[in-house]
């Protein structure tokens, strides 16, 4: 079931600086996650955090990851440790009259909690829904997993119960004196956009020439 639920900040995810920034709707954070492929997960390890780059899928209101059952990252998580994860969506820079008002336009998630591990028929589920988000169409049409490479394979799921958004867009936001000293006043300032585009599918040397690029794939776009 979908909570669409506010964020209500704890003493931790009550973000403090820049509070115009927060967004604290879930269909704001369901967006930013449905627009993104790359999460970065951070697990302290001993003494040592570290933060680790990898494909999810959001599902209602939890968040899916996969991979190596013998990598450090998921044996950590698996264990009960706490999770921080991060999505970054970049949308521009943005070039004040200032360098210290100079800044980016952005989307970004964090979630935090403790990952449950999937087995079974609902790890199934969970790499088909990680599969349908990164390459939409691809989960029919690429050979399904082997029982060997599902134990090579962990899912996980991180309920998103604990959360904060912050969103910076605009133009920047200069100092009155900037806008009017003679410096300030000729100078150019503004936002440079930042999009993320797919390209053309590149074959590799295996596909026997003349087979059409899959109906599907034409279809991917990112925003
Ligand atoms: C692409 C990008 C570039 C940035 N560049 C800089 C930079 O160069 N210098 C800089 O100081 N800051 C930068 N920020 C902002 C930075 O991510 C933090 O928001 C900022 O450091 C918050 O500091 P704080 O002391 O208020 O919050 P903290 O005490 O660090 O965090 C408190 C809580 O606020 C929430 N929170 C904090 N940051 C975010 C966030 N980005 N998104 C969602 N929730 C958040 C979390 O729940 C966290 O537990 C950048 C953000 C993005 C996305």
């Amino acid at each position: 079931m979908i909570r669409e639920t506010k964020a209500t900040a704890d003493s931790f995810t009550q973000v403090k600086r820049l509070p115009d920034k927060v967004r604290t709707d879930a269909t704001t954070m369901f967006s930013i996650l449905d627009a993104g492929i790359v999460a970065h997960v951070g697990v302290v390890d001993g003494n040592q955090p570290i933060v680790v780059p990898v494909g999810y899928a959001r599902d209602g209101n939890r968040l899916l990851i996969h991979g190596s059952s013998a990598s450090r990252l998921f044996k950590l998580l698996d264990s009960g440790a706490p999770a921080s994860v991060t999505v970054t969506l970049l949308d521009g820079l943005v070039l004040a009259r200032s360098l210290f008002e100079s800044s980016m336009n952005y989307r970004c998630v964090m979630a935090f909690g403790i990952t449950h591990r999937l087995e079974g028929d609902d790890e199934i589920e969970g790499l088909r829904i990680i599969t349908e988000h990164l390459m939409p169409g691809r989960w029919n049409h690429a050979r399904q997993p082997t029982s060997q490479e599902l134990k090579a394979t962990m899912t996980l799921e991180l309920k998103l119960d604990r959360w904060s958004v912050k969103v910076s867009e605009g133009p920047p936001d200069d100092l009155d004196q900037d806008l009017t000293s003679t410096e300030g006043s000729s100078l150019w300032a503004g936002v440079v956009p930042i999009t993320e585009q797919l390209g053309i599918p590149i074959p590799d040397q295996y596909v026997p020439s003349g087979t059409p690029v899959p109906d599907y794939l034409k279809t991917w776009g990112r925003n």
